[in-house]
């Protein structure tokens, strides 16, 4: 029986992970033809960071290499940017000219960084964050250049900066909020984050907005100018403010596009024969940027192109790691609460552990840890089954391997507590210290508060 044709555009995380799944249910179904427009297989990009920290090499982190692609038959092109999809005739068109018909289109064209539209974007030594060509760049910069300035505290640009520091560069990182990774911490657990990477030498200029970037005269960039004027040296600009999914592609041949490539819950793009997957879709409104929820699209659009169409895409609950070896930070759902929502929060200041969790109806709908974050999976467990804990919330704080160390009924009753705009806040160290008059001294408490 003659196949049908399956092509590819983009080599990424996302895009593979579905061939690995369909591969899996149906490996004879279709002539595989893979488009990729680096000129590398298909590698981990998460674990750019510990490339760029010196950790790992680029070997380390490729995931399927060209034999992987031999062993199933795919035709693989890379360093082949598809430019134009025409849907009448089934056919894609490389910028080289390439072409290939298909039968199912599966787009997984990722996401680029965003490069802010000031004055100066375009000077050498202005990079983003997104690929082995960016990492590529960033180490060759710091083998010759001092300044370093990342502009955006959120993930990504920590990592960066992380990693630059740790190859000698003097490293800046600005952020417009007052507080870094405000999307996934809240003031609390950034304040412990920014003091441990201060410690690492990293400085922070926040609620800074750059104005400009200025050159040396030679077309690179010497200094980085903001909006109250003040201005620091930087040889290199990393730009990690956010990215862009990539939907010019699709836009130009009229598949529907809104923020993302919208596709349904089967992962079907508004053209039946055209799937979509990764950081270029958006789903229900939401256009992720974590390879939890990517991985979980990939199952369930293999299962429809492997024909079976029984699953379905309903959205993810995402958390959040930081990569910087020494810190440790988890992240999950609605950390910040609102009127519905109530708090148990533990803050061991001289430890330098926090936890929050946020809760709603004895539901656990976020978590927020700092310091210790071995109990982080039992959290994202409970968060995404949308478990009820009436019956373990009073040990809930504790963690999974801690029960009932000092429980919430207790410190109610001997003091430990501090309730404040509904929250109880447990204030161990501080309590015990003030009591002691012994500021610097951490005192865990074992067997419950006496
Ligand atoms: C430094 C870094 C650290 C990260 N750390 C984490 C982390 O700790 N945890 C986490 O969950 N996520 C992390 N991420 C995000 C994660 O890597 C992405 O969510 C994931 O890689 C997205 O997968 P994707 O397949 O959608 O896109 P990508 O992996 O970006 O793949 C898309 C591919 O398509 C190619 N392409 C685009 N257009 C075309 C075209 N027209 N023709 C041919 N090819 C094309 C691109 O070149 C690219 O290779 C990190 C990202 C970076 C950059």
């Amino acid at each position: 029986m003659k196949k049908m044709k399956l092509v590819m555009v983009g080599n990424g995380m996302a895009g593979v992970r579905t061939l690995e799944e369909l591969l899996k249910l149906t490996p004879d179904l279709y002539d595989i033809t893979v488009f990729g427009a680096e000129p590398y297989p298909n590698y981990n990009r998460i674990m750019l960071s510990p490339v760029l920290a010196g950790e790992q090499g680029i070997q380390d982190i490729i995931l399927n290499d060209i034999d992987w692609y031999k062993q199933n038959n795919i035709t693989l092109y890379l360093n082949k940017k598809v430019v134009r999809i025409n849907r009448k005739n089934k056919v894609v068109v490389a910028e080289d000219g390439t072409e290939a018909e298909y039968d199912r289109l599966l787009l997984a064209t990722g996401s680029s960084s965003f490069i802010l539209p000031v004055p100066g974007k375009e000077l050498a030594g202005v990079v983003g964050y997104r690929d082995i060509q960016d990492t590529n760049a960033m180490i060759a910069a710091a083998e010759k250049y001092k300044h370093a300035v990342v502009i955006g505290g959120g993930l990504l640009g920590l990592e960066a900066a992380n990693g630059l520091a740790l190859r000698g560069m003097d490293v800046t990182v600005v952020h417009i909020m007052p507080w870094l990774m405000e999307r996934q911490l809240d003031d609390n657990s950034a304040q412990m984050l920014q003091s441990a990477l201060q410690a690492k030498g990293l400085k922070f200029m926040l609620e800074q907005q750059t104005q400009e970037l200025v050159s040396d005269g030679q077309g690179r960039v010497k200094s980085i100018r903001f909006k109250d004027g003040t201005e620091i040296p930087a040889d290199l600009v990393v730009m990690a403010v956010g990215i862009r999914p990539n939907v010019a592609l699709a836009e130009a041949a009229g598949i529907y596009c809104n923020r993302g490539i919208v596709v349904s819950d089967t992962m079907q793009t508004y053209d039946p024969s055209i799937y979509a997957v990764g950081e270029c879709v958006s789903h229900r409104g939401t256009a992720y940027g974590l390879v939890a929820p990517l991985f979980d699209m990939a199952k369930v659009c293999a299962n429809h192109l492997a024909r079976m169409g029984i699953a379905y895409y309903q959205g993810s609950v995402t958390s959040t790691k930081l990569k910087v070896t020494g810190v440790d930070l988890f992240s999950a759902g609605n950390f910040t609460g609102g009127n519905e929502t109530n708090q148990i929060v533990m803050h061991d200041v001289t430890g330098g552990k926090y936890k929050k969790l946020v809760l709603n109806n004895n539901t656990l709908i976020g978590a927020v840890m700092y310091g210790d974050t071995k109990d982080s999976s039992w959290y994202f467990q409970m968060i995404r089954d949308g478990k009820n804990v009436a019956e373990i919330r009073d040990q809930l704080i504790f963690g999974q391997s801690h029960p009932g160390q000092c429980r919430l009924s207790r410190a109610k009753s001997c003091g430990h507590h501090d309730k404040r705009d509904g929250s109880l806040r447990l204030q161990w160290s501080m309590q015990r210290d003030y009591r002691q008059g012994n500021q610097g001294k951490r005192v865990v408490y074992a067997g419950g508060c006496t």
